[in-house]
């Protein structure tokens, strides 16, 4: 396994022979890059850092990889390693390139150091999650085996981390993505120094020195073709050596002595009917001896997973006992490709399945992804495989964290401890400030912003974003202990909302019996523990609401002397919907329109949509004709006025103006944390004469709750106007 030094010669030569088409001249141009950024480092060996490069780009070559990943290849480690930035790549060789570049670097800084157990597992998926581009994932691996290639300077203790890590994370994936010679080279490799003594015992045990074995396949071959393409037309051979590793589990997982294994090597043949098939084995049986028991017939009777075959095994003239695999190609593809055979089926690769051609369907699925769903749901399938429905996020310290697919920052914090939820009051991500509802994704570092203040607690809101139950129990266990007269108020002003807003008016006689008969329900001893129930979250309003509904609207009927008219010969009432009245329209959907987000108190007016009900424009917005009458549609518009006194919680966004200064941000944030606010989003840029702007995207709670935020935005120190956008 000595590795020789590779020179862009090498590479050029290796291309030539290829026989495919390659842009040499961007390979040149990432060839000089890396050449000049590189010089004067050297390789642990003593050998220059470029032959590392050089060596990653030529396995990428061998594996058939296009231009792009070549030149990638060879400019993988320049922004890790050098001054080269991802905006110098970007220029030079354009975005995707510099995305792949960016894909490789943030694989390499990874923490690993962590690793144990459950990690393992996790940065496999993540891996595959974080790669928007398999191909950043090929490159990873070929890096990987040309280090492990050079792996003998390292010292003992990182031989083994490498090797681990390659065992538990890049060769699985090489599996997965059906690089079998990726696969197997890393995993021996791997072997060598996890357990340096059974790998000898097997390399010596085995009849036939590494060359020998893959003379004795090629010359097993050529029999073989000889006797059957005399017979049968098409036929296709491919020959393997079990690779040290795959003797090794077998030795280990089933317990088998050397020679009891059958399959060290093995020839498949691929003939196109299955008649073939048993043609084939007449001739196998006829040229060799066959093994007793040895033979299995996998299509008359396919295995579980639909695998289809003939199997038998046989001792060629030398004396070496050697399997045989028979197949069709339709049966080949099903073995090979699992997931992937019906797309490889439909790009029409059949015959001559080299190595090549087996990634042939990935790059396909690459060029393909933007445009074809068949790829993007193959790619998906990969992904959602290995991680289904996860995200995998770092904390500051490099443990990995896995939390459902669509989780928060606040999840986050809770899934580290409830104290660090409960004292949070923003969160970084990447090193950035982001909104209190950001939805974390994988591969990112995750800092989660707390007080010191003992009693700051969650946020009720928080509840309509947390993903994981996790989360939203421990919120609700916070308001439980520590927040009693606030749940108290809290849930009876909920309370009143929801019957409100159900069209439910109880006598007092009658509250108390509702009361009683939920409180015997939900264990609560008086009323205040009911509306303390409520206000935590230990009762849940909008699950009880529509039978309470129900059974107070059925109490009501029965009570009346006269039935109601049917509700279609009732004029229209024009009932509130969201707090919004449209006139001549009764429960019909309404949503406020974000490009003016309209608040209680604006004049509006109401537009109907195609298929989304309602939506409801400030009367002054730009997308409302000032002159309706003189309108494309002027049917579709239609008055909508407020309901009097129902107030709605609203999204508006502020534009606070203010002199730059550090610190102002943080100001600016405190205050909104202080006022309790609900904040979608915030961000502030600078703009020239020294100042900034920061915009807040907020809940607020009608305009008078408006006034007070913007009054109190405005006494921030600097602040030169508050507006709303
Ligand atoms: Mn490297």
């Amino acid at each position: 396994m000595e590795e020789t030094i590779k020179t862009f010669d090498d590479l050029v030569k290796l291309i030539e022979e290829s026989g495919r088409e390659y842009d040499m001249e961007m390979i040149r141009k990432a060839y000089e890059l890396a050449e000049v950024s590189h010089a004067g480092q050297k390789r642990l060996s003593g050998a220059p850092y470029m032959s590392h490069p050089i060596a990653v780009a030529c396995i990428l070559v061998e594996l058939g990889m296009d231009s792009e990943s070549v030149a990638a290849g060879i400019l993988h480690d320049v922004v890790e390693d050098t001054s080269v930035d991802l905006e110098q790549i970007r220029k030079l060789f354009g975005q995707e390139m510099a995305n792949m570049i960016d894909g490789l670097t943030k694989l390499k800084r990874l923490p690993y150091s962590s690793r144990e157990g459950q990690q393992a597992e996790n940065i496999r998926k993540m891996l595959i999650t974080m790669a928007d581009d398999i191909r950043v994932i090929i490159i990873k691996l070929a890096d990987r085996l040309h280090n492990m290639r050079t792996g003998n300077y390292w010292k003992p203790q990182k031989q083994r981390d490498k090797a681990l890590e390659n065992m538990e994370v890049y060769a699985p994936i090489a599996h997965r993505l059906g690089i079998r010679a990726v696969k197997e080279e890393l995993e021996d490799r791997s072997l060598q120094y996890l357990d340096p003594i059974a790998y000898k015992e097997i390399e010596e045990g085995l009849s036939l020195r590494e060359t020998e074995r893959t003379a004795f396949i090629e010359h097993t071959k050529e029999q073989l073709r000889e006797r059957i393409a005399s017979v049968i037309p098409n036929v296709y051979l491919e020959g393997r050596v079990k690779s040290i590793n795959g003797i090794y589990r077998k030795m280990f997982i089933q317990g088998k002595n050397m020679d009891e294994i059958y399959d060290i090597y093995a020839v498949r043949v691929i003939v196109d009917t299955v008649y073939d098939c048993y043609n084939v084995l007449g001739i196998v049986h006829d040229l060799y001896q066959p093994l007793p028991n040895r033979f299995k017939d996998y299509i008359s009777t396919p295995k579980p997973n639909g695998y289809q075959s003939l199997h038998t095994t046989v001792i060629g003239r030398e004396g070496i006992p050697f399997e045989i695999q028979i197949r069709t190609w339709e049966m080949h593809h099903t073995a090979e490709y699992g997931i992937a055979a019906h797309w490889k089926y439909k790009l029409g690769i059949s015959k001559g399945d080299t190595l090549e051609k087996r990634l042939v369907w990935i790059r396909h699925l690459l060029e393909n992804q933007q445009d074809n769903e068949d790829a993007t749901d193959l790619i998906r399938d990969i992904k959602s495989d290995l991680a289904p429905e996860e995200v995998f996020v770092f904390t500051p310290k490099g443990a990995v964290i896995s939390l459902p697919a669509g989780s928060t920052v606040i999840d986050f914090a809770y899934a580290i401890h409830s104290a660090v939820g409960n004292r949070m009051v923003g969160a970084r991500v990447d090193k950035r400030i982001v909104p209190i509802d950001y939805k974390v994704k994988t591969g990112e570092i995750v800092e989660i912003i707390t007080t010191k203040e003992e009693n700051k607690g969650p946020n009720r809101d928080w509840l309509k974003i947390v993903k994981t139950s996790e989360a939203r129990n421990k919120i609700r266990q916070w308001f439980k202990k520590e927040k009693r007269e606030e749940n108290i108020q809290e849930g009876r002003a909920e309370l009143e909302r929801e019957l409100k807003r159900s069209g439910i008016e109880f006598t007092e006689e009658e509250m108390k019996n509702f009361l009683e008969s939920i409180g015997k329900k939900q264990n609560c001893q008086n009323e205040d523990d009911v509306y303390a129930a409520i206000g935590y979250g230990g009762i849940q309003l909008w699950k009880i609401m529509p039978k309470i509904r129900e059974d107070y609207q059925r109490a009501r009927k029965a009570a009346q002397t006269q039935p109601m008219p049917p509700a279609s010969e009732a004029p229209s009432s024009g009932k509130a919907v969201n707090g919004i009245v449209i006139d001549g329209m009764d429960n019909c959907l309404v949503k406020l329109s974000r490009c003016c987000n309209p608040l209680p108190g604006d004049e509006i007016i109401g537009f109907i949509t195609r298929g989304f009900g309602v939506s409801i424009h400030k009367r002054s917005c730009t997308n409302v004709p000032k002159d309706l009458s003189s309108a494309q549609e002027p049917e579709r518009w239609i008055q909508a006025h407020w309901a009097g006194e129902v107030r709605e919680d609203f999204k508006t966004t502020l534009e606070i103006v203010a002199l730059d200064r550090g610190g102002l941000l943080a100001d600016v944030t405190q205050q909104l944390f202080n006022m309790r606010l609900f904040i979608h989003s915030l961000n502030s840029r600078s703009i020239k004469e020294g100042k900034a702007i920061i915009s807040a995207t907020i809940t607020v709670h009608g305009k008078e709750h408006l006034q007070t935020i913007m009054d109190k935005l405005s006494s921030v120190k600097g602040t030169l106007s508050v507006n709303r956008i």
